[in-house]
């Protein structure tokens, strides 16, 4: 497992990969624009091939793109579906130029509307975001389960997957919180043990890529996105050394978004606090205590 943290890209890409290694990361998330604009960002190319010199060496060994929060596949508005799909492969031709593990994409909201109609719209976009870029994998990141979000469980992400043509590009970004709030009791190494088995039969767990590992401000089933830091949620110190230690994630990165300890963007302390609850769930795992 990658231990990391989503970082800032101001100053550019060189300066993100500085960020991650000064909290000690070794997965960096960064976003493909300004989150909350739909100006894409330019960027230059030598700051590209700075970076991409960075992470041939460095202590950084993956990075993630997150998407704009403005985009929403599921739109029935013409113009929002259309800035949705340029933002969207704005992403993917930058995960294409820094050899990204992928973009996280939250999949979209039907907004009242028809579900049905709703996959369908947000399938069109992704088939043809996907083919707009060579190589980059889309990731749909689940939900927290709020208003009428599509991805709250396996088998509407399974469905996303499906109406997005199956692609092997496609793949999934688990987020512990989103998962807790949307109502997966992950609490625990078996109840989490007992979800991945889900996701393996429904999913398939080989389109996992990457998992977000934040704590939840909120309670089981709360349906509710508020991000805590490590330990200090619902999950707390258990059910976080649970998902950091689950041996289907193995590999992958795990990205803290924060906010953490500070208030603020994820810091050393956090990833130091990443890597012992993990020291934790393994050794927890290794003795087989809380098994049944
Ligand atoms: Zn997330
Ligand atoms: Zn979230």
């Amino acid at each position: 497992m990658l231990i990391g943290g989503h970082v800032s890209t101001a100053g550019g890409l060189v300066n993100a990969h500085a960020r991650g290694v000064e909290i000690g990361a070794e997965a960096i998330q960064v976003f493909s624009q300004n989150p909350r604009q739909w100006r894409p960002t330019n960027w230059k190319p030598d700051d590209v091939a700075g970076f991409n010199g960075l992470m041939g060496s460095g202590p950084v060994e993956a990075v993630v793109i997150h998407a704009v929060y403005l985009t929403n596949c599921a739109s029935r508005d013409k113009e929002i579906a259309r800035k949705s799909l340029a933002s969207l492969v704005h992403a993917l031709r930058l995960g294409d130029a820094i050899g990204a593990v992928g973009v996280v994409l939250h999949p979209g909201s039907s907004l009242g509307g028809q579900k049905a109609a709703a996959l369908k719209r947000v399938g069109k976009i992704l088939r043809e975001g996907l083919a707009e870029a060579e190589r980059c994998p889309l990731l749909l990141e689940d939900t927290a389960g709020a208003g009428d979000t599509l991805g709250r469980s396996f088998e509407e992400l399974a469905k996303l997957v499906e109406v997005a043509g199956g692609d092997e590009r496609l793949g999934l970004c688990l987020d512990c919180c989103h998962m807790l709030a949307s109502g997966f009791d992950i609490r625990t190494e078996e109840g989490l043990s007992r979800v991945m088995d889900d996701c393996d039969e429904i999913v398939g767990s080989d389109r996992l890529r990457c998992v977000h590992v934040n704590d939840s401000m909120t309670p089981l089933g709360s349906n509710r996105d508020r991000h805590a830091p490590l330990g200090e949620g619902e999950l707390g110190d258990a059910g976080c050394a649970a998902f950091l230690s689950e041996p289907r994630f193995e590999g992958l990165p795990a990205i803290f978004e924060g906010p953490g300890f500070a208030g603020k963007a994820p810091a050393k302390e956090d990833m130091k606090k990443a890597r012992q609850l993990r020291r934790r769930g393994l050794r927890s795992r290794e003795r087989g205590v809380s098994r049944p």
